[in-house]
């Protein structure tokens, strides 16, 4: 699912709100961002990605998946410059606080950036609960020393971290090549060194989806989320096995509000895939409460 085209939007119809049987149901990858960085990211989209439908500011959004029926929000941003951090840091933890209880937020920091240490320690201290790391976006190699400081903090201070790991969708505009960067092997070495610290890698590993499903099945440290891949927009994106992984590593996500598609698209499939309810309260909701600690 190289993005070498632009891909257009789909214009599905919203659903009013989650289906009624549904258990409790929390969004493990929504995006938050102050206002002038996501007037960035919607242009870079439109450019080399695809149009994004939800042009929403945080508050908007929030309240706009809240009113739909989701009972808890994660909340990501990744600084790609160092510098940065601590202002996108700060801006998470006000948000949080303007939705008690609903929202947890996770910290970003620069691999390599000064005080990467003193970064994280502020963030947690001001309620931040985990930390969001984006490889190609971050232009940084998972296995060097940089990368193993932020990993050794979240370790002994027992908080999870979410990596984009995978190396699709991909876009040659990117700085550094999701290829080089990316290999489910790389991310082996970290649930191998760091047998303490919880892993989540987005979008089901994309594309390397079978080496990710072996990993679930080797290592107890390793969780993945769906966000987009369940919903077969990527071109010649297959429909994902779902039942086949291990149900209790699957946290669903959405990547709301950076999608060219409704709100529920994914849920949607979810819903047709037919799980019992046991398995659909795992996946929708319990998994990830307890990846994240939101209870
Ligand atoms: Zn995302």
């Amino acid at each position: 699912m190289m993005l070498k085209n632009k891909l257009s939007a789909v214009n599905d119809p919203e659903g009013a709100g989650l289906p009624e049987y549904f258990p409790f149901t929390l969004d493990a990858h929504v995006h938050i961002f102050p206002e002038n960085i996501f007037r960035s990211v919607w242009k870079w989209f439109d450019k080399y990605g695809y149009p994004i439908r939800y042009r929403f500011d945080t508050p908007k959004l929030l309240h706009f998946l809240l009113s739909k029926g989701i009972g808890h929000i994660i909340a990501l941003q990744y600084a790609h410059k160092p510098g940065i951090s601590r202002g996108l840091n700060r801006f998470m933890a006000e948000t949080c606080k303007q939705f008690p209880h609903k929202i947890t937020g996770m910290a970003t920091v620069f691999p390599g950036e000064e005080d990467a240490a003193d970064i994280l320690k502020e963030a947690f201290d001001s309620g931040l609960k985990g930390v969001k790391l984006h490889t190609h976006v971050q232009c940084f190699d998972m296995n060097s020393k940089d990368a193993c400081i932020i990993f050794d903090i979240c370790a002994s201070e027992n908080m999870p971290l979410v990596i984009h790991a995978g190396r699709e969708p991909s876009s040659p505009a990117y700085l550094c090549n999701p290829y080089e960067l990316c290999s489910a092997d790389k991310l082996e070495r970290i649930l191998q060194n760091f047998p303490g610290l919880k892993i989540c890698v987005p979008h089901l590993g994309a594309n390397e989806y079978i080496s990710y499903k072996r990993l679930t099945e080797k290592y107890d440290n390793l969780w993945l989320d769906t966000a987009m891949v369940l919903t077969d927009y990527f071109p010649g994106n297959s429909p994902f096995p779902l039942h086949e992984m291990r149900t209790d590593r699957i946290m669903y996500g959405s990547d709301f509000p950076n999608i060219p598609f409704s709100w529920d698209r994914e849920l949607r499939q979810i819903e047709k895939a037919g799980f019992s309810h046991d398995t659909l309260q795992k996946i929708l909701g319990k998994n990830a409460a307890g990846f994240f600690s939101t209870v």
